[in-house]
C-alpha cells in the first residue's frame, strides 16, 4: 500500500527546510532584479541553519524513502526561491544524475566531488536529441576524444565544475550514435560564451558553451561503451534513464512556487474577510472561493503524481511513464495555479511589490526543460498505447 504519512523525523526535516526557505525568500527579489549577479555560495544566515543532509541520510522504520522525501524537500526549497539557497549544494547538478544513472563505478568515484551541468541543447537541437551536431572524434594516437560544437541554455553552466555533454560519434547513426562525456572546466577549448538573460528563474545560472578542438581522456565517455548500438537496441534509452528522477524533481520545483502563490493568495483573501469554507459545496460558494479551491485541488493532484513517481523509484520499480505524467501535469498545473492566483488578486497579483508575478514567470520553465509538455505526452502515449516513434511523428 502507498502511504505518504510523514514520520516525526521527516516532518522535522521539512519544517527546517521551510524555515530556511523563509530566510531565502528575503533575497528572492534582489536576484530577480540583478540577473547579472550570482547568489552567494552561502548566505550570512547559514550559521543559524545547519544542513538537513545528515538527517536525510538516516532513514529508519516509518521514514519516507530518500526519493520521496527529496521531492518534498525540493518543493519546500523553491517555496523560498527557485535557485537561491541558504548554502549552494555540491554534486546536485543534472550531470551528476547522468553519471549516477549510467557511469561505471570508477567514474562515479572520480567525479563524486564535482557539480556537473548537463549540456544537450544546441542552437538547432532541442526536443529531438537525434539532431545533436556536436561531434566527438577519437584520436587513437593520444587516447583522447576531440569535441567540437556549441551548447545553449545550460543550467548551472557558468558555476558548475564541469558538464556532461552529449555529442555524436557518427551523425548517420542518429540517436544510436550519441554518447555523453564529462568535460571539466579549464579543459583547453572549453569556453563559457555568455550567461543567458531570461523571463524567469533569473537567479539561476544558465549559460551558452562553446567547444573547439577540446580534448578529453578516452575514459571520460560515460559508461565506457564506445561501440554504436544497433537501432532499437536500447543504447539511447540508457542515457534517458537520467530523467526518471530528475523530471519529478523539475515538477516538484515548480509546484513549490505554485504552493507559495496559493499561500500568498489564501492569506490575502483571509485578510480581506473572505471565508474559505470547505464544506459548503461549489453551488453555495462565492465564485472567488470556488475558483481558489479548484486551484488547490490541482495542486494536490499534481503533488500526488510527483510522489507516486518518486515512490516507485524508491521501491526500485520502473517509473518512466509516471515521471512523464508528473512533469506534464506539473508543467500545466503550475501555470494554471499562478495565473489563477493573479486573476483572483487582480492588480496586486501583477505588482512588483509582491512575489506573485515573479512566481508566475518562474514556473514557466517547468513545462520547458527536460522535455516539454508535448514531449512528455508523447512518451505517455507511447507507453500506454504502444505507439512507436514513427506513429506519432
Ligand atoms: C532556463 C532554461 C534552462 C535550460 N537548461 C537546460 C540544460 O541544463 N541542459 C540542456 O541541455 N538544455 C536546457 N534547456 C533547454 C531545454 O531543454 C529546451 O529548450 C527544450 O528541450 C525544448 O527545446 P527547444 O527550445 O529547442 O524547442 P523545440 O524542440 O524547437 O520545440 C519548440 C516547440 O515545439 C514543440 N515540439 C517539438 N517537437 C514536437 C513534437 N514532435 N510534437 C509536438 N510538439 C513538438 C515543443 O514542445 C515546443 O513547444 C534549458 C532551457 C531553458 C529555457
Amino acid at each position: 500500500m502507498i502511504d505518504f504519512t510523514l514520520s516525526d523525523r521527516d516532518q522535522k526535516i521539512l519544517d527546517r527546510v521551510r524555515e530556511q526557505a523563509l530566510v531565502v525568500r528575503e533575497y528572492a527579489r534582489y536576484f530577480d532584479e540583478n540577473e547579472h549577479e550570482f547568489p552567494p555560495d552561502e548566505l550570512a544566515e547559514a550559521k543559524d541553519h545547519p544542513s538537513v543532509i545528515g538527517d536525510l541520510m538516516q532513514r529508519g522504520e516509518g521514514d519516507s524513502g530518500i526519493g520521496t522525501l527529496g521531492m518534498l524537500i525540493s518543493m519546500g526549497e523553491t517555496w523560498g526561491d527557485y535557485s537561491v539557497r541558504i548554502r549552494r549544494p555540491v554534486g546536485a547538478g543534472l550531470g551528476n544524475a547522468a553519471v549516477s544513472a549510467s557511469g561505471t563505478p570508477e567514474q562515479k568515484k572520480q567525479w563524486a566531488g564535482l557539480t556537473l551541468a548537463m549540456a544537450i541543447t544546441e542552437p538547432g537541437c532541442g526536443s529531438d536529441p537525434s539532431q545533436v551536431q556536436t561531434t566527438a572524434v577519437l584520436d587513437e594516437a593520444t587516447n583522447e576524444w576531440i569535441i567540437n560544437g556549441e551548447k545553449i541554455f545550460v543550467t548551472a553552466g557558468c558555476r558548475a565544475d564541469g558538464v556532461v555533454l552529449w555529442a555524436t560519434l557518427d551523425k548517420s547513426a542518429g540517436r544510436a550514435g550519441i554518447k555523453s562525456f564529462v568535460i571539466e572546466k579549464d579543459t583547453p577549448g572549453f569556453v563559457v560564451a555568455h550567461k543567458e538573460k531570461k523571463l524567469g528563474i533569473r537567479s539561476d545560472d544558465t549559460a551558452a558553451l562553446v567547444f573547439t578542438d577540446c580534448r578529453v581522456p578516452r575514459s571520460n565517455l560515460i559508461g565506457g561503451k564506445e561501440e554504436i548500438p544497433k537501432a532499437g537496441s536500447g543504447g539511447f534509452k540508457g542515457a534517458m534513464k537520467t530523467f526518471n528522477m530528475t523530471r519529478p524533481g523539475v515538477a516538484a520545483f515548480g509546484l513549490g512556487m505554485a504552493e507559495a502563490a496559493l499561500d500568498f493568495t489564501r492569506e490575502t483573501l483571509e485578510e480581506a474577510g473572505v471565508e474559505l469554507s470547505y464544506g459548503a459545496g461549489a453551488a453555495a460558494q462565492a465564485a472567488v472561493v470556488e475558483k481558489f479551491q479548484r486551484l488547490e485541488a490541482s495542486f494536490e493532484a499534481t503533488r500526488l503524481t510527483i510522489l507516486r513517481a518518486a515512490w516507485l523509484s524508491d521501491q526500485g520499480q520502473p517509473n518512466n511513464m509516471e515521471a512523464s505524467v508528473c512533469k506534464a501535469k506539473g508543467g500545466s498545473a503550475v501555470r494554471e495555479i499562478t495565473q489563477g492566483c493573479i486573476e483572483i488578486l487582480g492588480p496586486m497579483g501583477v505588482s512588483r511589490e509582491h512575489l506573485l508575478e515573479k512566481w508566475f514567470r518562474d514556473v514557466r520553465i517547468t513545462d520547458i526543460y527536460e522535455g516539454t509538455g508535448e514531449i512528455q505526452r508523447m512518451i505517455i502515449a507511447r507507453t500506454l498505447f504502444d505507439y512507436t516513434r514513427a506513429d506519432l511523428s
